[in-house]
């Protein structure tokens, strides 16, 4: 079996072309579509991909402010930021970066996140609204999955896919898009019992569990699509998802890579997103013209 790599590489261009194009129109109405990040950790890695989201903004014509609490920022603090950030005119989109310091609760501060500045889909609410096919910014890795299986023309009306992973920022959310796909959803956690059971009679396999090596050829079939979220970091730096993508390739009938797969999608997105919210905002007259 020759199993096909779909790179995420060149739709994650394309939509940083739309995004840039939407940028450019908005610039031309006298609106500059405009990003916040806000972080509070010190790890390295954090400040590497937030540095990333930085230079693609950049690229894209999409303002982008990082907003940096300090590893040991309080509750109160970030809340406050996050609560000038909802009610600030300049900007459009808003992401709270994890990890966060210890003993601060993610849950009440993704509450503070307007819903129309949500790009990340982060606030229960947006959660919400996916589930009742109301107006709402999915979290853009599960956005990701849905665009990658749709520049391959891999349909899911009516295939049995199966999500590994059941957090509220990736599995749950990804569930509800690919359910309103048509899709047959599967979703599986830690206590959901022996893998293979459910991902060998899969069309399509979405892993989502943080766990190196976890997904290997033994657990798909041949026709499986197999989409891989995870992102690890090994001790000697190195990026590996969830699968185990050595035994999984020869058996499976595709793969996404990591790095190169649903991450780069993802980032594209935050800014497609960005721009979207820049414009919804302008139209429903939140936002000052010229
Ligand atoms: P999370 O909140 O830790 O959730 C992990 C999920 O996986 C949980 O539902 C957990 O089950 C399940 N799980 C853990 N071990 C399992 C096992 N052995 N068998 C089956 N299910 C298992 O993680 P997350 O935030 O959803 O992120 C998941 C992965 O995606 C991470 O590697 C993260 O870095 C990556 N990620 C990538 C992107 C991207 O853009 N590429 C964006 C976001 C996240 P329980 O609920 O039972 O604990």
């Amino acid at each position: 079996m020759n199993t096909a790599l779909l790179s995420g590489k060149s739709l994650a261009g394309l939509i940083k072309q739309r995004a840039q194009d939407e940028a450019r129109a908005l610039e031309n109405d006298g609106l500059h579509p405009t990003l916040a990040v806000v972080v509070a950790t010190d790890d390295e890695s954090t400040h590497w991909y937030v540095r990333s989201i930085e230079r693609a903004a950049e690229r894209a014509g999409v303002g982008c402010r990082i907003i940096d609490l300090g590893h040991d920022a309080t509750e109160q603090a970030l809340a406050s930021v996050l609560g000038d950030l909802s009610s600030e005119p300049s900007v459009n989109g808003i992401i709270l970066q994890t990890p966060l310091p210890r003993g601060v609760r993610i849950d009440e501060l993704v509450g503070m996140i307007a819903p129309e500045k949500d790009i990340d889909g982060a606030n229960p609410l947006s959660l919400g609204r996916l589930a009742v096919g109301q107006p709402a910014f999915a979290p853009a890795t599960a956005r990701a999955v849905v665009e990658i299986l749709d520049h391959y023309d891999i349909p899911v009306a009516g295939r049995n896919v199966v999500v590994v992973g059941r957090s509220a920022v990736v599995g749950k959310p990804l569930a509800l898009l690919l359910l309103e796909r048509d899709a047959a959803i599967t979703v599986c956690h830690s206590k959901s019992g022996p893998l293979e059971t459910y991902t060998r009679a899969a069309d399509i396999v979405v892993v989502a569990a943080g766990r190196t090596g976890l997904l290997t050829g033994g657990h798909v079939s041949a026709k499986a699509v197999v989409i891989d979220v995870g992102t690890n970091v090994l001790a000697d730096g190195s990026l590996v998802g969830d699968v185990d993508e050595t035994s999984v390739r020869g058996v499976a009938a595709a793969l996404t890579p990591v790095p190169g797969g649903v991450g780069s999608v993802t980032t594209a997105l935050l800014l497609l997103h960005t721009a979207e919210a820049a414009r919804a905002q302008s139209l429903a007259g939140r936002l000052p013209v010229g």
